[in-house]
Protein backbone atom coordinates (compact mmCIF):
# COMPACT_ATOMS: atom_id res chain seq x y z
CA UNK A 1 0.00 0.00 0.00
CA UNK A 2 2.67 2.57 0.99
CA UNK A 3 4.69 1.66 -2.02
CA UNK A 4 1.25 2.47 -4.46
CA UNK A 5 0.86 5.80 -2.49
CA UNK A 6 4.52 6.91 -2.99
CA UNK A 7 4.00 5.40 -6.85
CA UNK A 8 1.79 8.19 -7.37
CA UNK A 9 4.54 10.96 -7.17
CA UNK A 10 8.24 11.10 -8.29
CA UNK A 11 11.36 13.04 -7.56
CA UNK A 12 13.47 14.50 -9.39
CA UNK A 13 16.65 16.11 -8.90
CA UNK A 14 17.08 18.63 -11.57
CA UNK A 15 18.95 20.91 -8.83
CA UNK A 16 21.30 18.25 -7.69
CA UNK A 17 22.26 17.19 -10.95
CA UNK A 18 22.29 20.10 -13.23
CA UNK A 19 24.30 22.04 -10.24
CA UNK A 20 26.71 19.40 -9.01
CA UNK A 21 29.32 22.09 -7.70
CA UNK A 22 25.95 23.48 -5.40
CA UNK A 23 24.92 20.68 -4.45
CA UNK A 24 26.50 18.53 -1.60
CA UNK A 25 24.61 15.05 -1.45
CA UNK A 26 23.87 14.47 2.20
CA UNK A 27 21.74 12.99 4.61
CA UNK A 28 19.45 13.72 7.14
CA UNK A 29 20.32 12.58 10.74
CA UNK A 30 18.05 9.82 12.78
CA UNK A 31 14.97 11.36 13.98
CA UNK A 32 14.67 8.88 17.06
CA UNK A 33 10.88 8.97 17.64
CA UNK A 34 9.07 11.14 14.95
CA UNK A 35 5.64 12.27 15.44
CA UNK A 36 3.86 14.45 13.49
CA UNK A 37 2.80 17.64 14.60
CA UNK A 38 0.67 19.10 11.57
CA UNK A 39 0.22 18.31 8.18
CA UNK A 40 -1.04 20.34 5.59
CA UNK A 41 -3.49 17.82 3.83
CA UNK A 42 -4.39 20.31 0.98
CA UNK A 43 -1.02 21.07 -0.12
CA UNK A 44 0.22 17.74 -0.07
CA UNK A 45 -2.95 16.45 -2.65
CA UNK A 46 -1.90 19.25 -4.95
CA UNK A 47 1.76 18.06 -4.50
CA UNK A 48 0.28 14.45 -5.33
CA UNK A 49 1.62 13.22 -2.39
CA UNK A 50 -1.30 10.94 -0.49
CA UNK A 51 -1.92 12.62 3.00
CA UNK A 52 -2.87 9.23 4.09
CA UNK A 53 0.79 7.96 2.74
CA UNK A 54 2.30 11.30 4.73
CA UNK A 55 0.41 9.94 7.84
CA UNK A 56 2.19 6.73 7.75
CA UNK A 57 5.04 5.04 9.57
CA UNK A 58 7.17 5.73 6.24
CA UNK A 59 5.02 8.63 5.38
CA UNK A 60 6.65 10.69 8.45
CA UNK A 61 10.17 9.01 7.85
CA UNK A 62 9.82 10.46 4.36
CA UNK A 63 9.05 14.06 5.96
CA UNK A 64 11.89 14.12 8.32
CA UNK A 65 14.59 12.87 5.57
CA UNK A 66 15.09 9.29 7.12
CA UNK A 67 12.99 7.64 3.96
CA UNK A 68 14.44 8.54 1.09
CA UNK A 69 11.75 8.28 -1.76
CA UNK A 70 12.85 7.16 -5.33
CA UNK A 71 14.45 9.55 -7.49
CA UNK A 72 15.17 11.88 -4.82
CA UNK A 73 19.05 12.89 -4.21
CA UNK A 74 19.32 14.83 -0.94
CA UNK A 75 21.30 17.77 -1.27
CA UNK A 76 23.05 20.44 0.84
CA UNK A 77 22.67 23.65 -0.98
CA UNK A 78 25.48 26.08 -1.57
CA UNK A 79 25.60 29.44 -1.48
CA UNK A 80 26.87 32.72 0.24
CA UNK A 81 25.34 36.24 1.24
CA UNK A 82 25.32 39.58 2.66
CA UNK A 83 24.35 39.57 6.41
CA UNK A 84 23.10 42.60 7.44
CA UNK A 85 25.64 44.48 5.20
CA UNK A 86 28.83 42.25 5.69
CA UNK A 87 29.80 39.62 3.39
CA UNK A 88 30.12 35.64 4.34
CA UNK A 89 31.20 34.00 0.84
CA UNK A 90 30.17 31.08 2.47
CA UNK A 91 26.68 30.06 3.87
CA UNK A 92 24.84 27.21 2.20
CA UNK A 93 22.39 24.84 3.52
CA UNK A 94 23.50 24.36 7.76
CA UNK A 95 20.65 22.29 8.80
CA UNK A 96 18.41 21.82 5.67
CA UNK A 97 18.45 19.58 2.87
CA UNK A 98 16.86 19.95 -0.47
CA UNK A 99 14.82 16.62 -1.34
CA UNK A 100 14.68 17.01 -4.75
CA UNK A 101 11.44 18.34 -6.88
CA UNK A 102 8.35 17.20 -7.95
CA UNK A 103 5.89 18.64 -10.26
CA UNK A 104 2.37 19.73 -8.80
CA UNK A 105 -1.35 19.27 -9.93
CA UNK A 106 -0.82 22.39 -11.84
CA UNK A 107 1.92 20.99 -13.26
CA UNK A 108 4.76 23.28 -11.82
CA UNK A 109 8.10 21.69 -10.54
CA UNK A 110 8.38 22.65 -6.70
CA UNK A 111 11.25 21.92 -4.24
CA UNK A 112 10.47 19.76 -1.58
CA UNK A 113 13.11 21.40 1.51
CA UNK A 114 13.37 19.58 4.97
CA UNK A 115 15.03 22.55 7.81
CA UNK A 116 16.07 20.95 10.76
CA UNK A 117 17.17 17.74 9.22
CA UNK A 118 20.83 17.67 10.94
CA UNK A 119 24.31 18.91 10.55
CA UNK A 120 25.73 19.07 7.02
CA UNK A 121 29.24 20.60 5.46
CA UNK A 122 27.72 23.84 5.98
CA UNK A 123 26.89 23.61 9.37
CA UNK A 124 29.96 25.65 10.92
CA UNK A 125 29.05 26.21 14.55
CA UNK A 126 25.82 25.36 14.29
CA UNK A 127 24.26 21.87 15.70
CA UNK A 128 22.33 21.30 12.32
CA UNK A 129 18.57 21.67 14.37
CA UNK A 130 15.60 22.97 14.56
CA UNK A 131 12.88 23.42 17.71
CA UNK A 132 9.26 22.99 17.86
CA UNK A 133 8.35 26.28 18.13
CA UNK A 134 10.16 28.26 15.30
CA UNK A 135 9.02 25.73 12.69
CA UNK A 136 5.14 25.75 13.94
CA UNK A 137 6.27 29.92 13.59
CA UNK A 138 7.24 29.31 10.07
CA UNK A 139 4.13 26.89 9.46
CA UNK A 140 1.61 29.24 10.85
CA UNK A 141 3.08 32.44 9.16
CA UNK A 142 3.87 30.95 5.71
CA UNK A 143 0.27 29.58 5.44
CA UNK A 144 -1.28 32.52 6.42
CA UNK A 145 0.68 34.77 3.64
CA UNK A 146 -0.26 32.27 1.16
CA UNK A 147 -4.25 33.08 2.61
CA UNK A 148 -3.45 36.54 2.06
CA UNK A 149 -1.91 36.11 -1.37
CA UNK A 150 1.18 37.17 -0.96
CA UNK A 151 4.00 34.98 -2.81
CA UNK A 152 5.43 32.58 -0.13
CA UNK A 153 7.48 29.45 0.35
CA UNK A 154 4.73 26.77 1.84
CA UNK A 155 4.56 24.55 4.41
CA UNK A 156 3.96 20.62 4.27
CA UNK A 157 4.59 19.68 7.71
CA UNK A 158 6.09 20.11 10.87
CA UNK A 159 7.50 16.88 12.61
CA UNK A 160 8.90 17.16 15.97
CA UNK A 161 11.76 14.54 16.31
CA UNK A 162 11.40 13.12 19.71
CA UNK A 163 14.92 14.59 20.31
CA UNK A 164 15.90 17.21 22.81
CA UNK A 165 17.56 20.06 21.45
CA UNK A 166 19.67 22.68 23.19
CA UNK A 167 18.73 26.64 23.08
CA UNK A 168 17.81 28.81 26.33
CA UNK A 169 17.72 25.29 27.91
CA UNK A 170 16.58 22.03 26.27
CA UNK A 171 13.12 22.01 23.54
CA UNK A 172 11.56 19.56 21.50
CA UNK A 173 13.43 19.17 18.24
CA UNK A 174 11.88 19.79 14.95
CA UNK A 175 11.87 19.30 11.53
CA UNK A 176 9.64 21.27 8.86
CA UNK A 177 9.13 20.22 5.45
CA UNK A 178 8.67 22.85 3.12
CA UNK A 179 7.82 23.56 -0.25
CA UNK A 180 9.06 26.23 -2.81
CA UNK A 181 8.98 27.71 -6.56
CA UNK A 182 12.67 26.92 -5.88
CA UNK A 183 14.82 27.49 -3.10
CA UNK A 184 17.33 29.51 -5.41
CA UNK A 185 18.26 32.95 -3.85
CA UNK A 186 20.58 35.98 -4.60
CA UNK A 187 22.93 34.30 -2.47
CA UNK A 188 23.39 31.56 -4.49
CA UNK A 189 24.67 33.77 -7.70
CA UNK A 190 26.87 35.44 -5.07
CA UNK A 191 28.55 32.17 -4.62
CA UNK A 192 28.72 30.87 -8.17
CA UNK A 193 30.00 33.95 -9.05
CA UNK A 194 32.72 34.11 -6.70
CA UNK A 195 34.17 30.42 -8.26
CA UNK A 196 34.82 32.61 -11.48
CA UNK A 197 33.14 28.97 -13.48
CA UNK A 198 31.35 31.37 -15.99
CA UNK A 199 29.92 28.07 -17.07
CA UNK A 200 28.50 27.23 -13.22
CA UNK A 201 26.76 31.12 -13.42
CA UNK A 202 25.27 30.48 -16.79
CA UNK A 203 24.03 27.06 -15.61
CA UNK A 204 22.46 29.16 -12.78
CA UNK A 205 21.23 31.48 -14.89
CA UNK A 206 19.58 28.90 -17.28
CA UNK A 207 17.88 26.67 -14.63
CA UNK A 208 16.02 30.18 -12.68
CA UNK A 209 15.04 31.50 -16.03
CA UNK A 210 13.52 27.59 -16.99
CA UNK A 211 11.79 28.06 -13.80
CA UNK A 212 10.83 31.34 -13.13
CA UNK A 213 11.08 33.24 -16.29
CA UNK A 214 11.03 31.15 -19.63
CA UNK A 215 9.97 33.98 -21.51
CA UNK A 216 13.31 35.51 -20.90
CA UNK A 217 14.78 32.46 -23.56
CA UNK A 218 13.01 34.56 -26.42
CA UNK A 219 14.31 38.09 -25.20
CA UNK A 220 17.41 40.25 -26.67
CA UNK A 221 19.39 39.93 -23.89
CA UNK A 222 18.03 36.30 -21.65
CA UNK A 223 20.32 37.14 -18.21
CA UNK A 224 18.96 41.08 -18.34
CA UNK A 225 15.63 39.88 -18.54
CA UNK A 226 16.11 37.30 -15.90
CA UNK A 227 17.29 40.30 -13.62
CA UNK A 228 14.40 42.62 -14.89
CA UNK A 229 11.98 39.45 -13.73
CA UNK A 230 13.46 39.31 -10.36
CA UNK A 231 13.65 43.47 -10.16
CA UNK A 232 9.42 43.07 -10.90
CA UNK A 233 8.68 39.66 -8.40
CA UNK A 234 10.65 41.39 -5.58
CA UNK A 235 8.95 45.07 -5.96
CA UNK A 236 5.21 43.58 -6.20
CA UNK A 237 6.74 41.16 -3.05
CA UNK A 238 7.80 43.63 -0.80
CA UNK A 239 4.85 46.15 -1.75
CA UNK A 240 2.59 43.30 -0.77
CA UNK A 241 4.33 43.13 2.49
CA UNK A 242 4.14 46.62 3.51
CA UNK A 243 0.38 46.51 2.74
CA UNK A 244 -0.26 43.51 5.45
CA UNK A 245 1.62 45.68 7.60
CA UNK A 246 4.60 42.52 7.53
CA UNK A 247 8.60 43.10 8.70
CA UNK A 248 10.11 40.55 7.47
CA UNK A 249 13.34 40.87 10.12
CA UNK A 250 16.38 38.85 8.41
CA UNK A 251 16.39 40.06 4.35
CA UNK A 252 19.92 39.39 3.83
CA UNK A 253 20.70 38.02 0.52
CA UNK A 254 20.87 34.52 1.22
CA UNK A 255 17.22 34.94 2.61
CA UNK A 256 15.93 36.82 -0.67
CA UNK A 257 14.73 34.12 -3.25
CA UNK A 258 14.65 34.76 -7.69
CA UNK A 259 11.16 33.51 -7.56
CA UNK A 260 9.90 36.41 -5.91
CA UNK A 261 8.71 34.18 -2.97
CA UNK A 262 8.85 34.94 0.84
CA UNK A 263 11.27 33.04 2.62
CA UNK A 264 12.66 31.92 6.03
CA UNK A 265 10.62 32.75 8.70
CA UNK A 266 12.77 33.43 11.27
CA UNK A 267 12.29 37.28 13.17
CA UNK A 268 9.20 37.94 11.30
CA UNK A 269 6.09 39.49 12.82
CA UNK A 270 3.45 41.34 12.08
CA UNK A 271 2.50 45.05 13.59
CA UNK A 272 0.37 45.75 15.87
CA UNK A 273 0.14 49.23 15.83
CA UNK A 274 1.45 51.08 13.14
CA UNK A 275 5.05 52.22 13.27
CA UNK A 276 7.15 52.57 10.21
CA UNK A 277 10.28 51.93 12.60
CA UNK A 278 9.05 48.91 13.90
CA UNK A 279 11.56 45.99 14.28
CA UNK A 280 11.24 42.84 16.09
CA UNK A 281 14.23 40.85 15.78
CA UNK A 282 16.72 40.98 18.98
CA UNK A 283 19.76 41.50 16.84
CA UNK A 284 18.61 44.03 14.71
CA UNK A 285 20.05 46.76 16.74
CA UNK A 286 20.11 49.40 13.91
CA UNK A 287 16.92 48.51 12.38
CA UNK A 288 18.32 47.81 9.38
CA UNK A 289 15.28 45.17 8.16
CA UNK A 290 12.67 48.06 10.24
CA UNK A 291 9.42 47.77 8.48
CA UNK A 292 9.79 51.28 6.39
CA UNK A 293 13.60 49.86 5.20
CA UNK A 294 12.31 47.00 3.57
CA UNK A 295 11.75 48.68 0.41
CA UNK A 296 15.51 50.10 -0.13
CA UNK A 297 16.93 46.90 1.13
CA UNK A 298 15.69 44.62 -1.23
CA UNK A 299 16.78 47.45 -3.87
CA UNK A 300 20.06 47.24 -2.32
CA UNK A 301 19.63 43.20 -2.60
CA UNK A 302 18.74 43.15 -6.31
CA UNK A 303 22.26 45.16 -6.74
CA UNK A 304 23.99 42.66 -5.67
CA UNK A 305 21.93 40.57 -7.78
CA UNK A 306 23.25 42.54 -10.60
CA UNK A 307 26.55 42.51 -9.84
CA UNK A 308 26.62 38.63 -9.72
CA UNK A 309 25.03 38.70 -12.91
CA UNK A 310 27.34 41.00 -14.91
CA UNK A 311 29.65 38.64 -16.83
CA UNK A 312 26.20 37.13 -18.39
CA UNK A 313 24.96 40.48 -19.27
CA UNK A 314 27.50 41.65 -21.66
CA UNK A 315 31.07 40.97 -22.13
CA UNK A 316 31.65 44.43 -21.95
CA UNK A 317 31.56 45.49 -18.25
CA UNK A 318 30.93 48.96 -18.58
CA UNK A 319 27.95 48.10 -20.96
CA UNK A 320 26.99 45.78 -18.76
CA UNK A 321 26.89 48.09 -15.64
CA UNK A 322 24.50 50.40 -17.69
CA UNK A 323 21.95 47.45 -18.87
CA UNK A 324 21.86 46.48 -15.26
CA UNK A 325 21.86 50.09 -13.39
CA UNK A 326 18.73 50.82 -16.28
CA UNK A 327 17.32 47.70 -15.37
CA UNK A 328 17.46 48.37 -11.16
CA UNK A 329 16.04 52.10 -11.79
CA UNK A 330 13.08 50.37 -13.01
CA UNK A 331 12.33 49.04 -8.95
CA UNK A 332 11.11 52.48 -7.59
CA UNK A 333 8.24 53.05 -10.43
CA UNK A 334 7.36 49.17 -10.17
CA UNK A 335 7.33 49.53 -6.02
CA UNK A 336 5.69 52.57 -5.81
CA UNK A 337 2.92 51.50 -8.33
CA UNK A 338 2.19 48.29 -6.69
CA UNK A 339 2.00 50.06 -3.33
CA UNK A 340 -0.73 52.86 -4.53
CA UNK A 341 -2.69 50.34 -6.53
CA UNK A 342 -2.70 48.22 -3.18
CA UNK A 343 -3.28 51.11 -0.73
CA UNK A 344 -6.51 52.11 -3.30
CA UNK A 345 -7.77 48.82 -3.12
CA UNK A 346 -7.06 48.99 0.53
CA UNK A 347 -9.05 52.20 0.88
CA UNK A 348 -12.14 50.57 -1.33
CA UNK A 349 -11.00 52.93 -4.37
CA UNK A 350 -11.80 51.65 -7.61
CA UNK A 351 -10.21 54.40 -8.94
CA UNK A 352 -12.43 54.58 -12.04
CA UNK A 353 -11.77 58.80 -12.58
CA UNK A 354 -8.99 60.70 -13.70
CA UNK A 355 -8.89 62.94 -10.99
CA UNK A 356 -9.55 60.03 -8.21
CA UNK A 357 -6.36 59.62 -8.58
CA UNK A 358 -4.62 62.47 -7.21
CA UNK A 359 -7.07 62.61 -4.14
CA UNK A 360 -6.53 58.55 -3.49
CA UNK A 361 -2.85 59.06 -3.04
CA UNK A 362 -3.48 62.31 -0.42
CA UNK A 363 -5.88 60.15 1.19
CA UNK A 364 -3.27 57.12 1.52
CA UNK A 365 -0.67 60.23 2.81
CA UNK A 366 -3.34 61.22 5.37
CA UNK A 367 -4.40 58.01 6.41
CA UNK A 368 -0.91 56.97 7.11
CA UNK A 369 -0.05 60.24 9.19
CA UNK A 370 -3.58 59.00 11.31
CA UNK A 371 -2.27 55.73 12.10
CA UNK A 372 1.39 56.82 12.68
CA UNK A 373 0.57 59.85 15.52
CA UNK A 374 -2.36 57.66 16.66
CA UNK A 375 -0.43 54.38 17.22
CA UNK A 376 -3.02 52.68 15.71
CA UNK A 377 -3.87 48.75 15.29
CA UNK A 378 -2.69 48.76 11.72
CA UNK A 379 -5.04 46.12 10.78
CA UNK A 380 -7.88 46.87 12.88
CA UNK A 381 -7.64 50.01 11.09
CA UNK A 382 -8.67 48.98 7.52
CA UNK A 383 -10.89 45.78 8.66
CA UNK A 384 -12.72 49.14 10.54
CA UNK A 385 -12.76 50.90 7.51
CA UNK A 386 -14.78 48.48 5.50
CA UNK A 387 -17.53 48.66 8.41
CA UNK A 388 -17.36 52.56 7.89
CA UNK A 389 -17.97 52.24 3.99
CA UNK A 390 -21.29 50.43 5.41
CA UNK A 391 -22.19 53.35 7.57
CA UNK A 392 -20.62 52.22 11.04
CA UNK A 393 -17.90 54.65 12.06
CA UNK A 394 -18.09 53.51 15.42
CA UNK A 395 -15.15 51.20 15.10
CA UNK A 396 -12.95 53.66 13.20
CA UNK A 397 -13.54 56.64 15.72
CA UNK A 398 -13.13 54.87 18.54
CA UNK A 399 -9.24 53.57 17.55
CA UNK A 400 -7.91 56.77 16.34
CA UNK A 401 -6.44 59.64 18.80
CA UNK A 402 -6.98 63.02 16.70
CA UNK A 403 -10.93 62.72 16.37
CA UNK A 404 -11.66 65.91 14.01
CA UNK A 405 -8.51 65.16 12.15
CA UNK A 406 -9.91 61.93 11.00
CA UNK A 407 -13.36 62.83 10.62
CA UNK A 408 -12.11 65.38 8.18
CA UNK A 409 -10.61 62.42 6.77
CA UNK A 410 -13.14 60.29 6.84
CA UNK A 411 -15.81 62.98 4.94
CA UNK A 412 -13.22 63.41 2.03
CA UNK A 413 -12.88 59.36 1.93
CA UNK A 414 -16.82 58.60 1.81
CA UNK A 415 -16.95 61.60 -0.77
CA UNK A 416 -15.17 58.84 -3.47
CA UNK A 417 -17.98 56.31 -2.31
CA UNK A 418 -15.45 53.78 -1.27
CA UNK A 419 -16.32 49.84 -2.46
CA UNK A 420 -16.76 48.25 0.89
CA UNK A 421 -16.86 44.63 -0.60
CA UNK A 422 -13.61 45.43 -2.31
CA UNK A 423 -11.99 46.64 1.41
CA UNK A 424 -12.99 42.94 2.72
CA UNK A 425 -11.52 40.85 0.37
CA UNK A 426 -8.18 42.65 0.62
CA UNK A 427 -7.93 44.07 4.44
CA UNK A 428 -7.24 40.96 6.32
CA UNK A 429 -9.61 40.14 9.85
CA UNK A 430 -7.03 37.77 10.98
CA UNK A 431 -3.51 37.49 10.76
CA UNK A 432 -0.97 35.84 12.96
CA UNK A 433 -0.82 38.04 15.24
CA UNK A 434 2.63 38.30 17.52
CA UNK A 435 0.23 37.33 20.93
CA UNK A 436 -1.83 34.71 19.71
CA UNK A 437 1.51 32.97 17.46
CA UNK A 438 3.54 32.89 20.99
CA UNK A 439 0.36 31.49 22.83
CA UNK A 440 0.05 28.88 20.45
CA UNK A 441 3.72 28.41 20.22
CA UNK A 442 4.11 27.99 23.91
CA UNK A 443 0.78 25.71 24.11
CA UNK A 444 2.61 23.23 21.31
CA UNK A 445 6.01 23.42 22.89
CA UNK A 446 4.33 21.71 25.99
CA UNK A 447 2.63 19.30 23.90
CA UNK A 448 -0.97 21.20 23.21
CA UNK A 449 -1.53 21.41 19.77
CA UNK A 450 -5.25 22.78 19.80
CA UNK A 451 -4.43 26.44 19.91
CA UNK A 452 -2.10 25.85 16.87
CA UNK A 453 -4.74 24.77 14.90
CA UNK A 454 -7.35 27.23 16.19
CA UNK A 455 -5.38 30.01 15.10
CA UNK A 456 -4.52 27.84 11.72
CA UNK A 457 -8.45 27.93 11.05
CA UNK A 458 -8.58 31.55 11.53
CA UNK A 459 -5.83 33.01 9.32
CA UNK A 460 -5.45 30.50 6.45
CA UNK A 461 -9.44 32.10 5.41
CA UNK A 462 -8.13 35.84 6.39
CA UNK A 463 -10.74 37.56 4.97
CA UNK A 464 -13.43 35.82 6.20
CA UNK A 465 -15.05 36.84 9.69
CA UNK A 466 -16.51 33.69 11.49
CA UNK A 467 -18.30 33.58 14.92
CA UNK A 468 -16.26 31.94 17.38
CA UNK A 469 -13.10 34.07 16.34
CA UNK A 470 -13.67 37.04 17.71
CA UNK A 471 -10.34 37.17 20.26
CA UNK A 472 -8.38 36.48 16.96
CA UNK A 473 -9.64 39.90 15.29
CA UNK A 474 -8.13 41.65 18.55
CA UNK A 475 -5.12 43.62 18.63
CA UNK A 476 -3.12 42.28 21.74
CA UNK A 477 -3.90 43.12 25.46
CA UNK A 478 -2.15 45.92 27.25
CA UNK A 479 0.05 43.73 29.47
CA UNK A 480 1.30 42.07 25.99
CA UNK A 481 4.40 44.49 25.68
CA UNK A 482 6.78 45.18 23.15
CA UNK A 483 7.63 42.59 20.88
CA UNK A 484 10.83 40.69 20.57
CA UNK A 485 11.89 37.68 18.21
CA UNK A 486 15.08 35.70 18.57
CA UNK A 487 17.31 34.20 15.53
CA UNK A 488 18.29 31.66 17.60
CA UNK A 489 15.66 29.42 15.77
P1 LIG B 1 18.98 31.96 8.36
O1 LIG B 1 19.29 33.35 8.84
O2 LIG B 1 18.05 31.18 9.24
O3 LIG B 1 18.49 31.97 6.97
O4 LIG B 1 20.33 31.12 8.40
C1 LIG B 1 21.58 31.65 8.00
C2 LIG B 1 22.61 30.57 7.88
O5 LIG B 1 22.84 29.91 9.13
C3 LIG B 1 22.28 29.46 6.91
O6 LIG B 1 23.49 29.09 6.29
C4 LIG B 1 21.74 28.39 7.81
O7 LIG B 1 21.83 27.11 7.23
C5 LIG B 1 22.65 28.51 9.02
N1 LIG B 1 22.04 27.98 10.26
C6 LIG B 1 21.06 28.55 11.01
N2 LIG B 1 20.79 27.79 12.10
C7 LIG B 1 21.62 26.72 12.06
C8 LIG B 1 21.84 25.58 12.89
N3 LIG B 1 21.13 25.39 14.01
N4 LIG B 1 22.78 24.69 12.51
C9 LIG B 1 23.49 24.87 11.38
N5 LIG B 1 23.34 25.92 10.56
C10 LIG B 1 22.43 26.85 10.88
MG1 LIG C 1 18.20 31.50 5.28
Amino acid sequence: MTAAAESTVTFEGHFARELAELAVPWQAEDAPNPELLVLNDRLATDLRLDPQYLRSPEGVLLLVGNHVPAGATPVAQAYAGHQFGGYSPLLGDGRALLLGEVTDRGGRLVDIHLKGSGRTPFARAGDGRAVVGPMLREYIVSEAMHALRIPTTRSLAVVATGRQVRRDGMLPGAVLARVAGSHLRIGGFQYARATENMDLLKRLADHAINRHCPSATAAANPYLALFGSVVSAQAELVASWMLVGFVHGVMNTDNMTISGETIDYGPCAFMDTFNPAAVYSSIDVSGRYAYSNQPVVAEWNLARLAEALLPLIDADQDKAVASAVEVLGGFRGQYSSAWTRGMAAKLGLRGNQEDDGDAASALVDDAIAILKEGSVDYTLFFRSLGKAARGDLRPVRGMVRDLAGSDAWLERWQALQPDAELMDTVNPAYIPRNHLVEEALAAATSGDLAPVRRLLVAVTDPFTERPGLERYLQGPPEDFGSYTTFCGT
